[in-house]
């Protein structure tokens, strides 16, 4: 088994009026929500997806998919418990994760620690392996109009039994 693996991991949502937003296991209270058919968590999407990658165990939708009344606003920290544990039985660990958030809105700065540690803490590796960077779009294309929240993220995995 190689020693390590990395994985990409890209999602994005619409705003949609009415809806909490959670970015990251984090509620950010008075901000609006996103569209989605769990709790629309872009930030934790992203995130499973780099870990599956990194594992090639397929995708967020082949796994939760969004066909599937189960998931109807569904916790998204708790697909991402549930792929920590299957990444572990697959024989791999986390070694770092890193994330960019893209969005005009809103002011991420004031959240990044409180999500770092939420990320850190479901994944059961130390905040410090887990960077979380903000940045708006410089008002270009749909993102920089406002009109959702787009994430990408790496992560790389550990072998195990190295
Ligand atoms: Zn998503």
């Amino acid at each position: 088994m190689e020693a390590f693996r990395i994985g990409f991991g890209y999602d994005s949502h619409r705003f949609e009026e009415g809806r909490r937003l959670v970015l990251a296991g984090v509620e950010l209270p008075g901000e609006t929500g996103l569209k989605g058919h769990s709790d629309a968590d872009v930030v934790v999407h992203a995130l499973i997806d780099s870990m599956l990658g990194a594992a090639a165990l397929g995708d967020i939708g082949s796994h939760f998919p969004d066909t599937d009344d189960r998931w109807r606003g569904a916790d998204s920290t708790k697909l991402l418990l549930s792929v920590v544990d299957e990444v572990d039985k697959a024989g791999w660990s986390v070694g770092n994760v890193d994330i960019t958030i893209i969005c005009e809105r809103p002011k991420l700065r004031p959240h990044v620690d409180t999500m770092r540690t939420r990320l850190a803490a479901l994944l059961g590796v130390p905040a410090a392996c887990v960077s979380l960077k903000g940045k708006t779009n410089e008002k270009m294309d749909d993102v920089g109009a406002g009109i959702g929240i787009e994430v990408h993220a790496v992560c790389l995995l550990k072998g195990k039994n190295q």
